[in-house]
């Protein structure tokens, strides 16, 4: 009832929420109450937390950011919040997000833009945008997001809340609507490492409903949490630090990596040498993806369809052309190019390659240092509306994140200062399945 009351109160300034789930929540919460009563609780027991709206949840409204999914209603549960709500805890509603997870500012979502809640005139990042404002607003203790070229991280840093992308595999992506499905990877947003610690030991894990989900072990993600820094070898890729990067926001990463070398880190300079190509590659890839994984959006089994179909092609085309907005489409358009005949070599295949070579130099610099820490994004949270016209601009955006994704490794952002009286996240990537080091590092710092 805090939650609700709190959300009634302040969510119509920031707009984070899609869908409240008043009566779930209420229920849930008397369940919770139930078994604190009969001391069959978990810590997650009670917890008041919100999903980002690609999650689908049986009974509850779906949208992805989307006209096309406005009266999506999944007849069943996705495995991340089935295994949270199994964990005890309380569905507050579905959270805004730039359509599809398309975007880096959440002003693709078609139920309007998410507002910063440091500074109302400025974007929360994307596109897990609304979990980031509501977690940051006291709207929820926690929230799901997706991270398929930073839009955990760079949501928030800007946000001044804890994220982390687990590795690719580490959490099923079963009921999670796609855009780039070898990319796309859930997880936590809360206040603190611990409290994103909580959340994976829920969520984490092998399904055996989706195909690229690992098989290797979860770790325990909270047993770790004290360990001490000592020794601990942090790279610092000289190619984070170069042009492009705000001044301001350079100055509290440096001041943060003081800090960890007060707790006993040892820093040197590493290279990851084709940082660049990660944008260019990147925005081949993922939109070939998406434009495979939407051809889905028929409007034959669910979702939008237009009035009055002459005939099925007419439908099709019509439901797509009102279901998807101009991002989507662009990005569908740009996709289907990337793989059609004679271009698929050039465009495609070339994407991929350079993305075996970003991989490389993760594991190359892996091998020198446990930890490779930077800026989640070269600014703080931009003015709403400044980027919109300027589609290379907000791709720029994505610099620092887009090749965690790429290589399939895991990353947080943790809050590491303020710029301009605005949130600056760190970040911190660490190898393969090293979701427990990452959050060791980063409890150790708060
Ligand atoms: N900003 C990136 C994009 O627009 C990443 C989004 C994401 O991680 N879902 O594709």
């Amino acid at each position: 009832r805090y939650f609700l009351d709190r959300i009634a109160k302040l969510d119509p300034q920031l707009n984070s929420y899609i869908t409240l789930s008043e009566d779930v929540a209420l229920k849930q919460a008397a369940h919770a109450d139930t078994q604190i009563q009969h001391g069959d609780a978990s810590l997650l027991t009670g917890i008041p937390i919100a999903h980002k709206d690609l999650f689908c949840t049986a009974g509850t409204l779906t949208t992805c950011g989307s006209k096309m999914l406005n009266n999506f209603i999944p007849p069943y549960e996705s495995t991340v919040t089935g295994r949270l709500q199994n964990a005890g805890a309380v569905m507050l509603g579905k959270t805004n997000m730039d359509e599809f997870a398309m975007g880096s500012s959440n002003e693709n979502s078609y139920y309007g833009a998410v507002k910063n809640p440091w500074n109302l005139d400025t974007v929360p990042g994307g596109s897990s945008g609304g979990s980031a404002a509501a977690v940051a607003a006291g709207l929820a203790i926690a929230a799901t997001g997706t991270d398929t070229g930073g839009s955990i991280r760079q949501p928030a840093s800007f946000c001044g809340i804890t994220g982390l992308k687990p590795t690719y595999g580490r959490v099923s992506r079963f009921g999670m609507i796609a855009y780039a499905s070898s990319l796309d990877q859930a997880g936590p947003m809360a206040k603190s490492a611990e409290d994103c610690a909580h959340i994976m030991q829920a969520m984490a894990g092998f399904d055996d409903k989706d195909s690229t989900s690992s098989e290797t072990p979860n770790d325990d993600y909270l047993s770790n949490l004290n360990a001490p820094l000592t020794g601990l070898k942090i790279g610092l890729p000289k190619e984070y630090f170069g042009d492009g990067l705000d001044a301001g926001v350079a100055d509290v990463i440096m001041a943060a990596v003081k800090e960890f070398e007060k707790l006993g880190a040892e820093v040197k300079e590493i290279s990851l040498p084709n940082l660049n190509l990660s944008i260019p590659s990147y925005y081949v890839i993922a939109p070939s993806e998406a434009s495979s994984n939407l051809s889905r959006f028929d409007g034959v089994r669910f979702g939008h369809r237009c009035e009055d179909p002459k005939d099925l092609l007419d439908m099709y085309m019509r439901s797509r052309a009102e279901g998807f907005g101009q991002e989507v489409q662009k990005r569908i358009m740009v996709g289907t190019y990337a793989l059609s005949e004679g271009y698929y070599d050039a465009y495609y295949l070339k994407a991929q390659k350079i993305r075996r070579l970003i991989k490389q130099d993760f594991t190359n610099a892996l091998q020198e240092v446990d930890v490779i820490m930077g800026p989640v994004a070269p600014t703080t949270a931009f003015g709403l509306g400044s980027k919109t016209n300027d589609p290379v601009a907000m791709y720029l955006e994505d610099i620092y994140t887009l090749s965690v994704n790429l290589a399939g490794i895991p990353a947080m952002s943790i809050p590491a200062g303020f710029s301009n009286n605005m949130p600056v996240g760190l970040q911190i990537m660490g190898n393969y399945f090293a979701e427990a080091k990452l959050l060791n590092v980063a409890h150790q710092y708060q």
